[in-house]
């Protein structure tokens, strides 16, 4: 089910990261932002995705496209002053960024390598840290910035593993950067989306199942689609949220308001 969205972003300057083809959470925002009118930049990890990001954003030619891996900070802030000489500042962040080296994800929690649970942890919490850092002195006044978190923070997720442990580590990463960004009136939020179909979303053990559960479970009996969750991190970015920050904000048909996975039978 597709919905308007009657939010402005004409004037507004928006830099994506994590696109990886049309499916990604990160294209379902600023997919949003774009029809909205604000003005994007994208990045992605890996030369191989460039062509990809070409022909997303082909009716917007000349759309800045930067590789930055976020394990580089060097390539971060090279984007960033790029950006910073080309629009002067940056009205909104999306940071649609996670990774887990597969073998952390296959085992035991406890079996977790130092080396592959610093991975996830950097890749995936600590890049939030990174980028906000190296972008605030170019934060308008009223920046949002938005990043993608999942249940598993806060809740046991068989076979989630370690990314469970980064999205912890992001949903506090939020609550501290609004804290010290709010003084300058940026703001800072999570979007807790229930499964969706995308490449990360696949490399999970078991997520076809749990993509299953979560329709029997949540109270409105379905899973959520791009377009919702494009919806959520569209408002938080948008004035409509202005009074919100620090926030998780859940995006998940209502599943993670139930206290048991027992669904009652229908009488
Ligand atoms: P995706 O595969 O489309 O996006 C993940 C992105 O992370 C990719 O574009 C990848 O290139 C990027 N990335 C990984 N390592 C990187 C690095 N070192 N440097 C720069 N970029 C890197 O999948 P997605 O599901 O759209 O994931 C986006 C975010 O949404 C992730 O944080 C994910 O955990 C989160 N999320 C997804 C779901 C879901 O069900 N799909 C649910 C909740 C949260």
């Amino acid at each position: 089910m597709r919905s308007m969205l009657n939010i402005d972003f004409n004037g507004r300057k928006a830099l994506v990261m994590g696109v990886t083809n049309k499916y990604s959470l990160g294209w379902a925002i600023a997919d949003k932002l774009r029809q909205a009118g604000a003005e994007m930049a994208f990045s992605y990890q890996g030369e191989r995705l460039q062509r990809t990001l070409e022909k997303l954003t082909a009716d917007d030619p000349g759309t800045p496209l930067y590789a930055c891996d976020v394990t580089d900070e060097d390539q971060l802030r090279a984007m960033l002053a790029d950006l910073g000489e080309r629009w002067g500042s940056i009205d909104a962040i999306v940071h649609a960024i996670g990774f887990a080296p597969r073998t952390a994800m296959e085992g035991r929690y406890i079996e977790t390598t130092k080396e592959d649970w610093l991975m996830a942890l950097q890749v995936s919490a600590y890049s939030l840290l990174a980028v906000a850092r190296e972008a605030e002195s170019l934060l308008s006044q009223d920046a949002s910035l938005v990043t993608l978190t999942y249940y598993a923070a806060e809740k046991v997720v068989p076979k989630y593993n370690v990314m469970g442990i980064a999205k912890s580590a992001l949903e506090g990463t939020v609550r501290y950067l609004a804290y010290e960004l709010g003084k300058h009136g940026v703001r800072v939020n999570a979007v807790s989306a229930g499964p969706v179909k995308t490449v990360a979303a696949r490399s999970i053990p078991g997520f076809n199942r749990m993509h299953e559960a979560y329709s029997a479970v949540a109270p409105l009996g379905r899973g959520v689609s791009h377009d919702e969750v494009g919806n959520l991190g569209a408002f938080l970015l948008s004035p409509l949220a202005s009074g919100i920050t620090g926030e998780v904000v859940y995006v998940d048909a209502g599943y993670h308001v139930m206290g048991m996975d027992l669904v009652e039978d229908e009488a």
